[in-house]
């Protein structure tokens, strides 16, 4: 049915590339590519399926379009970082081709999530009849889905959002992230922003905290509240929201450890001079820790992602909680991969996929709580992350 560029051979890379080799009957052909050329291959050995193997600077237009323009994908899945966005969506309208990502753009010298730099491209995707879907990742992304889901099913309107982001997983060491240790450490220090009202309130990062009961007992854990950039897309389209806030567990020895080296200064983006050469501590630091691909193995336990919504059906009030619970031994079983990278890497499959099957469709750049939830969320049952409703 259809061609797949897939670029980022990172975590999620990997998942997207086991999760599209599984769909054969829509992807047809896999190509991935990377920065380096010996992680594309290393994920492609583990694949029964043939998988071209490319190399790439995504940061590099014409390389990406000549990339491109040799593959002839009808869409580029982008799971490289999101300091690459505008470059392959630069490429992409280029090229002529769909476009799909799991993060918001940010400039590398600014920890900055903002859904403006990627929106600026609206007219240029409308005139070129082009499709740029955003955020097509776990959250953002599924919890986007979920929420439009809950406005086309069970809501008149929707008042309030909560988005709780629960990873009980256990990997054994003192400290590592989950995903790319840089964007996960820039976005946990940022200032808080949360919606109240008809604006974003910014507090002090991590200065909020509650207790959740997590169902089917995977336990019940501390969450604090922190921005995350589907707040930002959400809130703009659907406006009947009065408060929406994103909640993320942490254990407290992942917050130990991130005091102290924020405290030092290490997940500082000031560059330091150091021996004669130029160092940006939190690179640095990523150099340090635990590759999150190399977390697979021996992370145990679940996580559990889910929208708690309030609003109002047929003039009362009601409360809804949809979810999913992932196993992050199950995922490595599968694909290879812990439950962080799966459940980001599936939702960008089946982000493709809607476009290659042609359910999705726009001429734009849009949010995924722009489209119709109903294949989406069906996808989401067939493909590894099936959920679950509780109206309380
Ligand atoms: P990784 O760091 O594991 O992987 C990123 C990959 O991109 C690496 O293989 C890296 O190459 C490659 N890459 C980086 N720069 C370039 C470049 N200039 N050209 C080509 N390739 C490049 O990150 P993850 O897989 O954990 O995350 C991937 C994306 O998913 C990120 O944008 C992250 O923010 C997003 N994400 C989204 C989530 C969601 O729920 N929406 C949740 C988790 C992650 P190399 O190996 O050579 O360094």
């Amino acid at each position: 049915m259809g061609r797949v560029l897939i670029i980022g051979a990172g975590g999620v890379g990997q998942v997207v590339t086991h999760k599209c080799a599984q769909v054969p009957e829509v992807f047809e052909e896999i190509t991935l590519a990377s920065r380096t050329l010996d992680k594309v291959k290393n994920i492609a050995s583990q694949i029964n399926r043939p998988i071209r193997c490319e190399q790439v600077d995504a940061d590099n237009v014409p390389e990406l379009v000549k990339l491109i323009n040799d593959v002839k994908p009808d869409v580029v899945i982008n799971v490289a970082l999101p300091y690459q966005d505008l470059h392959i969506m630069d490429a992409c309208l280029e090229t002529g081709v769909h476009y799909v990502d799991t993060a918001n753009y940010e400039p590398r010298d600014e920890a900055k999530f903002c859904y403006r730099w990627q929106w600026e491209y609206q007219d240029r995707f409308k005139k070129a009849g082009l499709f740029a879907l955003l955020g097509s990742g776990f959250d953002p992304g599924v919890t986007n889905v979920y929420t439009a889901y809950a406005l086309k099913h069970h809501f008149d309107e929707i008042h309030e959002l909560d988005i709780i982001d629960v990873n009980g997983g256990n990997h054994g060491y003192a400290f590592a992230t989950n995903f790319n240790p840089e964007i996960n450490i820039r976005e946990v220090t940022a200032p808080c922003r949360h919606w109240e009202h008809g604006d974003f309130l910014e507090t002090p990062a991590m200065s909020m905290k509650m207790q959740f009961e997590c169902p089917e007992d995977v336990g019940t854990y501390t969450m604090y509240r922190l921005y995350h950039e589907e707040l930002e897309s959400i809130v703009k389209h659907i406006p009947t929201i009065k408060r929406a806030q994103f909640w993320m567990s942490f254990s407290d020895n992942y917050l130990k450890h991130l005091e102290v080296l924020q405290n030092v200064g290490m997940t500082s983006i000031e560059p330091v001079h150091f021996n004669g050469v130029d160092i940006i501590p939190l690179q640095f630091l990523k150099a340090l820790l635990p590759d999150p691909a190399s977390l697979g193995p021996r992370t145990k336990g679940k996580t559990c992602i889910g929208c708690n919504i309030k609003g109002i059906k047929d003039g009362k009030p009601r409360e809804y909680y949809v979810y999913n619970i992932c196993d992050h031994e199950e995922c490595y079983r599968e694909v290879k991969s812990q439950a962080i990278s799966y459940t980001t890497g599936v939702p960008a499959m089946i982000g493709g996929m809607m476009i290659i099957k042609g359910l999705w469709k726009g001429e734009g750049v849009f949010n995924m709580e722009q489209m119709d939830p109903d294949p989406f969320m069906d996808a989401l049952n067939t493909h590894g992350l099936p959920w679950k409703e509780i109206f309380r």
